[in-house]
C-alpha cells in the first residue's frame, strides 16, 4: 500500500514504522496483553531506529519531524498495539507544553532527558478533576526560589517510569481553571510517589498510574510559561496530541478491517463459499473500509493545518471524536463478523476492541470534543 498523496521522505519513514512494528510489536502484543506489566524495552529499541521523541526539534537533538510525519507512525504503531502506540506516542504528548511554553533552558532539561532515552509524562487528571480540570486540587506554593507541590494525580500514563513529568497543580485555588499553572518535575525529587497501577480492560502492557506529591520541591524557574498559564498549555497540548491519537485509533481499525477482510476470504459457509460472497459482508466490509479512509482523511486535514500554522482546534476535536469512534465501531464489526471466532481470546480482533474503547476515553472523552466542536461553531 504506497500512498502516494505523501512525500518520498514520508514514505520511507512510513515504511521503517511499519517494518518495526511487523518486528517488533506484534509477534509479543498478545502475551503482553495477557501477562500485563510494561513493555519498557519498546523504547529502546525505538530509539535504534530514531523514532523516538518524533516531535523534539532538531536544535535540542531530536529529529523535529513535521505533524503528518508523527500521525504516519502513529498510525503504523497503533495498526500493531494501541498499548504500545500509547507507550511511543507519549513523548510527545508530555514534551508538546515545552514547545509551546517552555524557555531555551527549560526545553534542554526536558528534551534532554527524553532525547537520551528517558521517558516523559503528563499529569492532569485527578481522581475529582477529569474533564473539569479546573476542579485541581494539586496546589503549588512558592517559598523563597521553590515551588512546593502536594496532591494527587491518577491515571498518569508512563508516569511509573518517567524521568521527567509535567505536572498541572494550582498556584491560586480561588480562580479556578484560571489558577492552574504548569510545572516540570524530575522524578528524582523528594516526595515524588508512583502509588497503584491501573487494572485495566485493554491497553493492559501500557503503565498507568496515581501519582503522590509530599511536598515536593522545584526550583523556581520549572515553572512553565507565568502563573495561570496552565489551562492554556493543557488545551494546546491537547489540541497537538489528539490527532496523534486519532491516527493510532486509524491504524487499529485498519488492523480489523485485515483481520475482518482476511477471514471473510477464507471462512466459509455451510456450502462451502467464503462468507465474504454473501453481499451482506462484503458491503460490511465496504463500510468499514470507507469509514477508515474518512477516519485518515480527516486527520491529514488537522494536521496539515497546524503544520501550515493556521487555527486547527476544531479540526483536531473532530478527528479525535471520528478516528477514536471509527476505531470502536470497525473493530466491534469485526468481532461480529467473526462471529465465536471473534469473541474469543485467540482471535486479535477481541483485543483491538477492548484497546479501542481508551481512544475514546483519554486525552478528553468524546463527549469533550463535541462540546470543543459546537463551542466553535456557536460562538464564531
Ligand atoms: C488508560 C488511560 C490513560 C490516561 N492517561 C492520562 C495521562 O497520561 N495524563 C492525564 O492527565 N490523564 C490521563 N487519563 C485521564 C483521561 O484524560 C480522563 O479519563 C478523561 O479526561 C476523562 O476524565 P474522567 O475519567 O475523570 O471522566 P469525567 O470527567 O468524570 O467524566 C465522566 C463522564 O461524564 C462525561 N462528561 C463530563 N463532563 C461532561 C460535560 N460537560 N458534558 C457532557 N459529558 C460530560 C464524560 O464524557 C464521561 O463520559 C487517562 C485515562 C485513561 C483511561
Amino acid at each position: 500500500m504506497l500512498d502516494l498523496t505523501i512525500t518520498p521522505e514520508q514514505q520511507k519513514i512510513q515504511q521503517l514504522a511499519r517494518n518495526f512494528t511487523a518486528q517488533h510489536i506484534i509477534p509479543v502484543a498478545r502475551e503482553w496483553d495477557e501477562r500485563g506489566g510494561f513493555h519498557e524495552f519498546i523504547l529502546a529499541e525505538n530509539k535504534k531506529i530514531g523514532l523516538n521523541c518524533m516531535a523534539v526539534p532538531v536544535e535540542y537533538g531530536g529529529p523535529g519531524y513535521d505533524s503528518v510525519t508523527q500521525s504516519l507512525v502513529a498510525e503504523e504503531w497503533g495498526y500493531g498495539c494501541v498499548a504500545f502506540a500509547t507507550t511511543l506516542c507519549g513523548n510527545g504528548l508530555s514534551s508538546y507544553p515545552l514547545a509551546i511554553a517552555g524557555t531555551d533552558e527549560q526545553k534542554k532539561l526536558y528534551y534532554g532527558r527524553l532525547v537520551g532515552g528517558g521517558m516523559g509524562g503528563f499529569a492532569l487528571t485527578e481522581p475529582g478533576a477529569g474533564s473539569d480540570a479546573g476542579s485541581c486540587t494539586t496546589v503549588a506554593k512558592l517559598e523563597g526560589d521553590e515551588w512546593v507541590i502536594n496532591g494527587t494525580k491518577c491515571f498518569a500514563t508512563t508516569c511509573g517510569y518517567a524521568s521527567i513529568m509535567v505536572v498541572f497543580a494550582s498556584t491560586d485555588p480561588d480562580k479556578g481553571v484560571k489558577g492552574l499553572s504548569a510545572f516540570i518535575v524530575e522524578k528524582e525529587r523528594e516526595g515524588v510517589l508512583v502509588g497503584a497501577e491501573e487494572h485495566k480492560m485493554g491497553i493492559r502492557s501500557s503503565n498507568t498510574v496515581e501519582l503522590r506529591l509530599k511536598n515536593v520541591r522545584i526550583p523556581k524557574t520549572h515553572l512553565l510559561g507565568k502563573e495561570g498559564d496552565g489551562m492554556k498549555i493543557a488545551m494546546k497540548t491537547l489540541d497537538m496530541a489528539r490527532p496523534i491519537v486519532a491516527s493510532m485509533s486509524v491504524g487499529a481499525a485498519r488492523r480489523a478491517l485485515d483481520e475482518a477482510v482476511q477471514f471473510a476470504k477464507t471462512y466459509l459457509d455451510v456450502n462451502g463459499k467464503p462468507i465474504g460472497r454473501h453481499q451482506a459482508v462484503a458491503f460490511k466490509l465496504a463500510d468499514m473500509a470507507t469509514q477508515v479512509e474518512a477516519a485518515r482523511q480527516l486527520v491529514r486535514n488537522a494536521l496539515r493545518l497546524k503544520d501550515i500554522g493556521v487555527p486547527y482546534t476544531k479540526e483536531a476535536a473532530m478527528a479525535k471524536t471520528f478516528c477514536t469512534d471509527t476505531a470502536m465501531r470497525v473493530a466491534a464489526e469485526a468481532v461480529e463478523l467473526m462471529g465465536h471466532y471473534g469473541y474469543s481470546k485467540d482471535s486479535v480482533v477481541e483485543k483491538l476492541m477492548r484497546d479501542a474503547k481508551v481512544t475514546q476515553i483519554y486525552e478528553g472523552t468524546n463527549q469533550i470534543q463535541r462540546i470543543v466542536i459546537s463551542g466553535l461553531l456557536l460562538n464564531s
